[in-house]
């Protein structure tokens, strides 16, 4: 299951912080002096984490028309954590060359898998999915996997809050929160964020 960092409630502040790297753990306490409490209970918010599986195949291997943007995996047909395929070459131009495909598998691993679960695998069970959806009856070409451990902000009624409160806390101080971290998940909620930006200074 996917949440990557324990609740406020089991870590206390120093605790928190004292688990960032070494740069967040400066700006942290850097701002914690002038800023104090609301600035570390934001270490604490929960995130999830995500592996990506790109594979590039000969077009003549995948039979399916590939005239969508992907598919998304049924929760109760998920296994390992794979959500979806992105036809990424369908959905950008010149992503791939004409006789190509370029297809993107998304997993939401379990804090074990993102960390012990060696690339092959990866790659094995994004092709698995690709030939039970697609039909793909050749193995990919090249492929390649990203992880991004803790990268996407679990946006909830406990985060909200302690994002209100560090706001109020550094309200008139020249500081504004800014990203998706604080103001929703996705890109479109960072661009809003960052709209917003001057309004909060
Ligand atoms: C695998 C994956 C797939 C995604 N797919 C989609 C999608 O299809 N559609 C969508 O809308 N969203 C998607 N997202 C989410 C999207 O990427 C984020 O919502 C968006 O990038 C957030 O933008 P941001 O500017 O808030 O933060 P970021 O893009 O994370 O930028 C923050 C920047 O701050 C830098 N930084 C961090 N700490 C410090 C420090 N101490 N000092 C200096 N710099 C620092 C980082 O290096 C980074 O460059 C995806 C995310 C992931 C991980």
């Amino acid at each position: 299951m996917p949440a990557a960092r324990p609740s406020g409630d089991q870590h206390t502040p120093a605790a928190a912080v004292g688990a960032l790297d070494d740069e967040q753990g400066d700006a942290v306490r850097l701002l914690a002096t002038q800023f104090g409490t609301p600035t570390v209970q934001l270490t604490n918010a929960r995130t999830l984490s995500s592996v990506t599986v790109s594979l590039a195949y000969e077009r003549s291997a995948i039979p399916h028309a590939l005239a969508a943007t992907g598919f998304v995996i049924a929760t109760e047909e998920q296994t390992h954590g794979a959500r979806a395929c992105a036809f990424v070459s369908s959905k950008f131009a010149e992503r791939a060359p004409h006789d190509k495909v370029l297809l993107r598998v998304f997993f939401r691993p379990s804090e074990s898998d993102i960390r012990l679960t060696s690339d092959a695998t990866y790659v094995e069970r994004s092709s698995a999915w690709i030939t039970r959806v697609l039909g793909a009856h050749a193995p990919p070409l090249l492929t390649w996997v990203s992880r991004w451990a803790d990268a996407l902000p679990i946006v909830d009624e406990a985060q909200q809050t302690q994002v209100r409160a560090l706001e109020s806390a550094l309200a008139g101080s020249g500081i504004a929160l800014t990203g998706s971290a604080f103001h929703g998940a996705g890109s479109d909620a960072a661009v809003r964020s960052a709209v917003g930006v001057e309004k909060r200074l």
